[in-house]
């Protein structure tokens, strides 16, 4: 498989290449040359395969030369081990037709574990073998750091250097970020907010001098390897309920549009996907875009579901390659005129013709949704979960689908909005047990480019090194 850029002027690359890379040079993003397609027979062989059965037989077409079929098979199988639950992504049903799907079993209880778990064999599968070594820095406003931080804890290849707002990740947030104390973890706490963080990642990335010298890479869910591991649970979980020979609905609490991406992939890869539900918080660039067509910046509101609340969608600009047949001309003048004028509009008509449709759920709305599933179907969701929910029952269109939406975070991640809605405080699963007894380590620095980027040149193993 060969990759392209959205903005059609950087080089083509293979999925290795592509992997080590993230962003490409002309701005862009890399996405497959062309979409690999399930057969409705090979759809219907997934039934009663193991997870990582299935996600190896699924992904291998993306992986072209760059991975054996039996090393990443391996990796598949190691990857989804770490998880608590032996289905990986099981399915539970909140009423006759209504579904949802539990993202939330894997190491730091939150949907981007099942990516991350597998970039990280990824990485030191990739690397490893020509003996390099990479610098990930990443901004997190929460859940992203951590499972990256676990994905990528103890690995050989990789130094991890994740920026957090100081004092403004929730206390679960940062511990299962500071208590994990493997010498190739670096938690950097910026005296400023998340956007001032994200801010600096994106100057060290534009630095080409430091992103060479180190090898920076990114885990953001910019990486294609991200998007693709999450195609896998569309197809597991629409054979559950019976595609290939019944469509199925998804519900998808979207920020960065990673997660829903994959699901618009699995669809163009021959799942049957009726509709495909985008569901925002009041930070709704994503739902005013699909509602009338207009992607326009405004700012961010903090809520009770905060690794929604976002300003752009880093993942968005995969979509509109398509939905503009794949013209990177067109998308780079589209995203300078979001640089340039805080937004753009496209034709309705093009956005009329797919299984996409979008809604939003304010906070009010979002708690009495939690409560209302606990009264209902004896489940407690997290405040993602809910958004979702919520935006599902809103948009579908008849009960004959099932529809499935999606539960990207376990309710003790997010015990505050839990209690607030339904009375009960969540506890941590065992196995984070002595979370809020474990040792820290953590670096405050303050909110200037030049400190950061010494710290992280002291740390990173690379310096000085033959890499
Ligand atoms: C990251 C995250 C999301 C949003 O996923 P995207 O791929 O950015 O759309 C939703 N819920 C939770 C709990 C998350 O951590």
């Amino acid at each position: 498989m060969r990759y392209i850029s959205t903005r059609g002027k950087a080089p083509v690359l293979n999925f290795e290449e592509v992997v080590l890379t993230g962003l490409a040079r002309d701005g862009g993003l890399y996405v497959p040359e062309t979409w690999p397609q399930v057969s409705a027979d090979e759809i219907r062989a997934l039934a009663g395969l193991s997870y990582a059965e299935a996600a190896a037989r699924l992904l291998q077409p993306f992986l072209g030369d760059s991975v054996s079929e039996a090393d990443f098979r391996a990796m598949t199988e190691k990857a989804y081990a770490s998880f608590l639950h032996k289905a990986v992504v099981p399915v539970s049903q909140l009423d006759a037709n209504d579904f949802l799907m539990e993202l939330y079993h894997g190491p730091t209880l939150a949907f981007k574990d099942v990516a991350l778990q597998l970039l990280g064999l990824l990485y030191d599968h990739l690397l490893g073998r020509q003996k390099r070594r990479v610098t990930i820095i990443g901004a997190t406003s929460g859940d992203t750091g951590s499972a990256a931080i676990e994905a990528c804890r103890g690995r050989d290849s990789v130094d991890i250097f994740i920026l957090h707002p100081a004092g403004r990740v929730s206390e679960v947030q940062r511990r299962q970020m500071t208590t994990v104390l493997d010498d190739n973890v670096h938690n950097i706490a910026v005296e400023g907010d998340f956007d001032d963080c994200q801010a600096m990642v994106k100057a060290m990335f534009n630095d080409h001098a430091f992103r060479d010298e180190l090898a920076v890479s990114a885990v953001n869910s910019i990486n294609w390897a991200r998007v693709m591991a999450q195609i896998v649970y569309y197809f597991t979980v629409g054979v559950s309920l019976g595609s290939p020979d019944r469509p199925v609905s998804f519900t998808v609490p979207s920020g960065n549009f990673g997660d829903i991406y994959a699901g618009y992939a699995a669809s163009r890869m021959g799942l049957p996907v009726e509709q495909l539900i985008v569901a925002t918080n009041r930070n709704d660039i994503l739902s005013r875009f699909f509602n009338g067509g207009e992607y326009r910046k405004t700012g961010v509101d903090p809520t009770i579901s905060p690794s929604m609340d976002i300003q752009v969608s880093s993942n968005f600009e995969r979509f509109l390659f398509d939905l503009h047949g794949r013209d990177g001309a067109k998308v780079s003048e589209l995203m300078a005129a979001l640089d340039r004028e805080g937004g753009f509009s496209v034709n309705m008509s093009l956005l009329n013709e797919g299984i996409f449709s979008a809604g939003r759920s304010d906070e009010e709305e979002t708690l009495a949704t939690i409560r209302k599933t606990l009264h209902e179907s004896a489940k407690l969701v997290d405040p993602h979960t809910a958004v979702g929910l919520k935006v599902a029952a809103v948009k579908r269109q008849g009960n004959s689908v099932p529809m499935v939406t999606l539960s990207t975070a376990h309710p003790a991640k997010f015990p505050d909005a839990v209690e607030k809605a339904t009375g009960t405080r969540p506890g941590l699963p065992p196995h984070m047990a002595g979370l809020f007894e474990r040792e820290e380590r953590l670096t405050c620095l303050p909110n200037d480019l030049e400190v950061v980027k010494s710290f992280i040149k002291a740390h990173a193993r690379i310096v000085g090194t033959e890499a």
